[in-house]
This record gives C-alpha cells, structure tokens and sequence, in this order.
C-alpha cells in the first residue's frame, strides 16, 4: 500500500500536517538548546557514515523512528552555524523570517529558470536586487541576479570578462594561443584561483599582485604588472578586487583600481562577499566610491544579512555582456516574451534555479532595514570590545587592524616565536565545543580569526570565549 504521505488528498495533507507539525516543533526546540551543542561537531571520520545501513528501505519507516535518528545521529554530525559562539569561518547566518521562507519555497517546489517557469520568481528577483543595489548605495544603473554562491558568480565574471575582451572568439574558438592574463592580490579568495582555472586561462597567468601592510592591494604594482604583460605579448583582462578579504577582511583600494582598468581596458569584478553587507550602514558608505568603474559585484546576504545559505547578490553595470556569454537558445526554452522580462537563466551558468528571492523579500520585510542595520552595528561593536581589550593585554596581541567585526588575534611573539601556541590555541577552543573560531596564516604568521557575526551573539557569548580563551592561556603557557 502507498504511505499516504505520497498522496494530495484529505489523509495525505493530514499526514503531512501532522509531519509538518512535528518539524515545526522539532526546529523551535533545537534553537532553544543550541547552546547545550559542542558549536563544532565532536564525531570523528566516518563515526556518522557507520551508523547508516548499506540502503534505502524498500517500505517506509515510522516518522518517529526518522526523528531519532536526527536527534541521535544527525544531530552529533552537525557543526552548530547558528550557534552563538560560532565565529569561524565568516557566518552563515539565518533569521526565523528566512527559515519561514524556505518552508514555503519548499512548499511551493517551483523550478525559476525562466519567467514564465514562475513570472513572480523573476519579477521579485529583479525587484529584490534593485533594493539591495539601493540599499548597499550601488551604482543605479547596476542589475543583478541571485546565484547560489560567490565562487559562481566570480566564474561567471571572468567567463563574462574572457568573451568581452576576446569579442567573443574564445567561447566559439578556443584561445588560439592567445594568453589573457588576471590580476588579484595575494589575500584574494581561493574562490578566484579556482574560477580562473576553470574558465580556462591557467593559473600560471593569475598576477597575485602585492598587498601592503594592511594587506590591500598596491594599485602601482598592478599598473606596473599590466605593462610589463603588455609588453610581453599577454592580454590583459580582468581584475579581481577584494572589498573584505577572508582571512583579515582587508579592503582593496577600488576607486583607484577602476582607473587602472578604463585606462588599461580591463574588467573589474569586486568580490564583497562577506563585508558588502556592511555598505548599508551609513557609516560605510564612503566605501562605496569609485564602485561605478567596476564592471561586476558580489556580495552575500547568505553571509552576514540574516538570509540563510544560498544566496548571493550579483551585479553587472551591463547585464548585456553578461546575457550574450551566458545565453543559448534551444527551441523548448524559446518563449514569446523576447525583451519584456528576465529569463534569469541567461544571467548565469544553471538552467534550473531556485526561488530564492522569496527568503530575501520576506526575511527584509519581517525584519525590517533598521533592525538589520542595528544587529550589524552590534555585531562590529562587540568586534571593537574585543580590540580594545587585545590593545591592553599582556599576552595576546591584534595581528591585522580590525575590519568591521572581524578580528584576528596571536600570542605575542616574544612568547610565541613560531605560533605553535597560537595554533594550539586555536585547536583548544574549537575541541572544547565551547566556540569556534578559524586559525589562518598570512605572510608565514598564524593568528586566530573571531568573527562576531552571528546571528544570536551578545555579550556574554563573546565574555564566555574570552574567559574559555583565558583557561587554556592559563593550562598551555605560564602567565
Ligand atoms: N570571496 C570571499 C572574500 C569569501 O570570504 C568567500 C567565502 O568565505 C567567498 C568568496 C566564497 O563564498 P561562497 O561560499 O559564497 O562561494
């Protein structure tokens, strides 16, 4: 017999009520203990993968017994991202608007390829970036698109950037020996690497370009490498400028990079996937000068916006280049609607697409701008009270100046000549379960990056890691 939770009808959608329910409950429940959860999971390789049968059941099991097994299994295997002492990485956050939102884009279950696949998909895709574009204080005549993440939309401008400069030979002919070549800083996200290497032009012929002490780029040495390209025959083609890089959230100076790329006649995408957000605090926005000369942007409110994964913002000063390299027509996709709407499929590289722009619309309207900018405010001054007590401390020293809320830390040299301490450190606060915080190495010297950006973090969450920090200070070095 078919379990009724397979059929539309009066039992099947009571079923499914009463599952729907239970999840509900299921999920109020987990927010409210997930500070009794280790905020990184404790299993250890394949502890999760051996506790799984070898195959699906061929009838189905009760509902119950799946909930132990996610109270019992799945649960244990799960680093807590909405955890409050979750400060590694950069954050992934939610709201329980998003949460909501994902139930009904669940509900719904549409596939948003193009617009009439879901008219309203495409229309409040468009509308949703036009606000984010205003909110963020982006050029106006900036379009975007929502893709899953920045990695794709990083591809996606240098696919972008490779048929612009070849006038759109290498997408029909292959390079022909033609050697483009693309510029970043060192400090760029592995996401840019990747993406070049993918594109096809090598990643011999990625120009890390020097950064100076605070780790932004150095606008001469990238004019200089352009030339030198120039004279050797190369073609230069893309440059990618980091507004917030990963490990230390360093801010390439973009208005000056602009120059150097109308002048030169190169693309200029901006990665902004964490500390774009920031651009709407009013604080920020002189930040946002010079970004007119970019040719694309990325930022992610599955980052730091209260939206939870996946969502990212792209942008493009002309959504016609981006449309010409990414479109094909085969005659089932044809429609009659020509230029009267988005076909959202030629502005990126899936066919099928989610509905994304319904978790941004409804998360932005329940919670509203100024409670969202109050949070980020929060976040960057629980950044700062953790600066100024780096500023004064006798045993750990601020590695790179702080950027918004994110803060890197080591102990000092003279007590910690290699940063084997500060690396153990770092191992000692994430195994205890307590918090989680990442461990980078810049210019051959580790720090501790502690990102206050979660959702739910307050003060006493950040005074509970700096005492937990204390704990093992006092355990692994003699104060
Ligand atoms: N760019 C920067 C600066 C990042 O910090 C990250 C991830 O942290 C990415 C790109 C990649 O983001 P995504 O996971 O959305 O591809």
């Amino acid at each position: 017999m078919e379990p009724e939770l397979f059929q539309n009808n009066e039992d099947g959608r009571k079923a499914f009520s009463e599952l729907g329910s239970k999840v509900i409950d299921w999920i109020v429940d987990y927010y409210k203990r997930i500070e009794e959860f280790p905020v990184r999971s404790k299993v250890a390789p394949g502890d999760v993968y051996r506790q799984f049968p070898d195959s699906f059941p061929a009838q189905p099991i009760r509902d119950d017994e799946v909930f132990r097994v996610l109270n019992e299994v799945i649960i244990p295997g799960m680093t807590h991202w909405q955890h409050p002492q979750f400060y590694a990485f950069f954050p992934g956050n939610t709201s329980f608007p998003s949460i909501a939102a994902e139930m009904i884009t669940s509900g719904i279950a549409a596939q948003c390829m193009i617009w009439e696949s879901s008219p309203v998909a495409a229309e409040l895709e468009q509308r949703c970036m036009e606000w984010c574009r205003d909110l963020l204080g982006l050029p106006k005549n900036w379009e975007g698109v929502i893709q899953d993440t920045a990695s794709t939309a990083t591809l996606t401008a240098l696919l972008t950037a490779r048929e612009w400069k070849s006038g759109y030979r290498v997408s029909k002919r292959g390079f022909e020996g033609t050697v483009y070549r693309i510029y970043c800083s060192s400090q760029a996200h592995s996401s840019v690497e990747k993406a070049v290497r993918l594109a096809g032009f090598g990643t011999d012929h990625l120009v890390q370009i020097q950064v100076d002490e605070n780790l932004s780029l150095i606008p001469e040495k990238l004019e200089s490498a352009i030339k030198e390209d120039l004279k050797n025959g190369f073609v230069p083609t893309c440059v990618i400028s980091t507004f917030g890089t990963t490990s230390t959230g360093a801010i390439d100076p973009v208005n000056e990079i602009s120059d150097i790329t109308s002048r030169y006649g190169l693309w200029h995408h901006v990665d902004a996937a964490y500390a774009g957000t920031a651009l709407m605090l009013e604080e920020f926005s002189f930040l946002s000068n010079g970004l007119e000369g970019a040719d694309s942007f990325v930022f992610n409110p599955h980052k730091w916006m209260f939206v939870q994964f996946d969502c990212t913002a792209y942008f493009v000063r002309e959504p016609d280049l981006l449309v010409r390299t990414m479109s094909i027509n085969p005659s089932y996709l044809a429609t009659v609607y020509g230029d009267r709407v988005n076909d959202y499929r030629d502005w990126g590289i899936p066919l099928g697409r989610r509905f994304r722009a319904l978790k941004l619309w409804m998360t932005l309207q329940l919670l509203g701008i100024d409670a969202i900018k109050e949070r980020l405010r929060f976040h960057i001054s629980l950044a700062k009270g953790i600066e100024e007590k780096l500023i004064k401390d006798r045993v750990l020293e601020i590695a790179y100046p702080r950027s918004f809320n994110i803060i890197t830390f080591r102990i000092k040299r003279e007590i910690d000549d290699d940063g084997r301490l500060t690396k153990q450190l770092s191992l000692e606060i994430n195994e205890s379960g307590k918090a989680y915080m990442t461990h980078a190495v810049v210019q051959e010297r580790g720090f501790i990056r502690w990102v206050t950006g979660q959702t739910y973090t307050q003060e006493r969450h950040v005074d509970e890691a700096w005492q937990l920090i204390y704990q093992i200070l006092d355990r692994i070095i003699s104060i």
